[in-house]
């Protein structure tokens, strides 16, 4: 499922292939992808221009020359696609950009979980989800003290406050799971627990985790790990619960924190944080 570094994929892709670009048509078929908004709304952005495209979390905001703009959300399934002129009809393709050179940009997804919704850009700006958004994981990520602070406000499990949108923006079940294995904490802690020295190896697992996998995803094409049993999942350990921990060999656990699946290594993520836990042996008396 998609996620900052994946949305960060579409983001440099769309900016490449419709970046400053006049639009000669769009087509959106009447899916649950445009939630019941009129096919004829999108055909009137022909002849406008794609002046940005940004990415705000998990959500791809387009700002286009007229007063308008796009906001995409890739649900689970869902991608941008680049067709040359010409080329054959595309499966699941459920909104089209056309581009003045006859090349199309398809927005693609089989299950139709994303959402594009076109409205007036400062529309877009003050109104859900962008409005609530918190600071963006990558490109705003708080420094160690303002995620202590927004951490100490919650009493829910700390994956879980990892994952909420409004807390830090991007991250999902796959990046938290690989930050809180990084950081060497149990998803289950407390998010109101952690120590000042603990929010600082989370914050040091996001940066990581972030840019391992931005590393991960290159060129024109982006395969999901769910997508495809052909393609080798590339994570630590998301969705590798019983095989061993990549650090020490114990077989990895999993257990079900809001409604999602986390792995986690029972010796390096203890529930209780003890001497394994913090890090470093203690070397003052
Ligand atoms: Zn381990």
């Amino acid at each position: 499922m998609p996620e900052l570094p994946e949305v960060e994929f579409a983001r440099s892709c769309l900016s490449r292939w419709l970046g400053g670009k006049t639009l000669r048509a769009v087509e959106a078929d009447p899916t649950r992808v445009i939630r019941g908004a009129a096919p004829k709304a999108f055909a009137a952005l022909a002849r406008d221009r794609v002046a940005k495209v940004e990415r705000r979390g998990k959500w791809l905001l387009w700002r286009l020359a007229s007063d308008k703009g796009l906001l995409a959300h890739l649900g689970m399934t869902g991608k941008f696609e680049l067709t040359k002129p010409g080329a054959p009809a595309v499966r699941w393709s459920r909104v089209r950009f056309v581009r003045s050179d006859g090349a199309v940009v398809h927005y693609r997804d089989p299950r139709q979980f994303g959402h594009i919704r076109l409205a007036p850009f400062s529309e877009l700006l003050t109104t859900e989800p962008l409005k609530s958004l918190g600071p963006d994981a990558k490109d705003q990520l708080p420094t160690a003290k303002a995620l202590e602070a927004r951490l100490h406000k919650s009493r829910r499990q700390v994956k879980e406050v990892l994952m909420d949108q409004t807390v830090v923006a991007g991250l999902g079940n796959i990046q938290v799971t690989e930050a809180l294995f990084l950081a060497r904490i149990h998803p289950a802690r407390r998010a109101e627990s952690l120590t000042p020295s603990e929010v600082v190896r989370i914050r040091q697992g996001i940066v990581k985790s972030l840019a391992r996998t931005l590393a991960m995803n290159k060129g024109d094409k982006i395969t999901y790990v769910e997508e495809s049993k052909r393609v080798e999942n590339p994570f630590l350990v998301y969705g590798k619960a019983n095989s061993p921990c990549p650090r020490c060999g114990t077989p990895l656990k999993k257990m079900v924190i809001g409604g999602r699946t986390s792995a986690f290594c029972p010796r390096c993520q203890p529930r209780t944080p003890g001497p394994a836990a913090a890090g470093r042996p203690r070397r003052r008396k």
